[in-house]
């Protein structure tokens, strides 16, 4: 079983589409600010064409990508100052979650955003949130001491699982006196991890391909082993060993959002030489 709604998203195929369109309209060096996806193949591939991987706009000349994660605004005012040719491929629906942070600390809410600390996009959501914005990877790390009383507004990393932001707001309306949830998850997401469980409760072993520092493809896992234990994460097709399949009548394939179609029809067209 192959998901349908795995693999390459809406904001990633935008994005990888700006950017072939960004290497043949441009004369001079075009660059991306981080890897335009988690998919080192694809990444490669993009190099080819001209548009190469930066870590910092120091090492940028030319034209610079902004990746689907988004940017916070110190960065695009650097990238400007720096006289680079800003080309924006940040995901609309993280626009609007920055949108939404934005006007959290503009309403004085106090913001909670949920999502991975370190995560690009997450970075851009509590410069957008202002400081003093608090961060969770989970209902539980929230010190509830912090929100007593006050007006407490939620924004999600687009990526999140919707049982995260559940526990989330049933953690915080007890506690605060008024409580604004903007559920941000984008419906590539929410749909690609509903199709996901559904999936796992019915095979006997699931595959989910995607880079190893792909959050979603992380997630995506951790969804999928909570009901079939036989879960295996990889990123490369070449990674799949045959006794992962060992009496299993039912195998399910999905994929994170970097992970192009064709991989996954790989990996279909594999697992059937080694179920036989
Ligand atoms: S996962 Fe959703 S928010 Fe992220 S790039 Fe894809 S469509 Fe956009």
């Amino acid at each position: 079983m192959v998901s349908k709604h795995g693999g390459y998203c809406y904001g990633v195929q935008r994005a990888l589409k700006i950017a072939c369109e960004a290497a043949r309209g441009s004369e001079g060096p075009v660059h991306t600010l981080g890897p335009i996806i988690h998919n080192p193949g694809v990444v490669r591939e993009l190099a080819a064409t001209g548009v190469s991987s930066v870590d910092s706009l120091a090492g940028a000349a030319g034209t610079i990508i902004f990746r689907t994660h988004g940017v916070t605004p110190q960065v695009a005012a650097e990238a400007e100052a720096r006289g680079l040719k800003i080309v924006d491929a940040t995901c609309p629906y993280v626009k609007v979650a920055q949108q939404k942070a934005s006007s959290l600390k503009e309403r004085r809410y106090l913001p909670v955003i949920l999502g991975e600390h370190e995560h690009p996009e997450v970075v851009a959501l509590i410069a957008n949130a202002g400081a003093g914005a608090i961060v969770v990877e989970r209902a539980e790390e929230l010190d509830l001491a912090r929100v007593r009383g006050k007006k407490v507004g939620v924004v999600v990393q687009t990526t999140q699982a919707s049982a995260n932001l559940s526990a989330l707001a049933g953690r915080l309306a007890p506690a605060c006196r008024e409580l604004l949830v903007y559920n941000t998850i984008c419906n590539a997401t929410r749909k690609c991890q509903e199709e996901a469980l559904e999936l796992a409760l019915l095979a006997d072993a699931v595959i989910i391909i995607g880079g190893r520092n792909s959050a979603n493809t992380a997630r995506l896992a951790k969804l999928c082993r909570e009901v079939q234990q036989r879960t295996f994460h990889i990123e490369e097709v070449s990674e799949l060993e045959a006794g992962w399949f060992e009496e299993a009548g039912t195998v399910a394939i999905t994929a994170g959002a970097s992970t192009p179609p064709e991989q996954m029809e790989e990996a279909k067209r594999l697992i059937a030489t080694l179920t036989v």
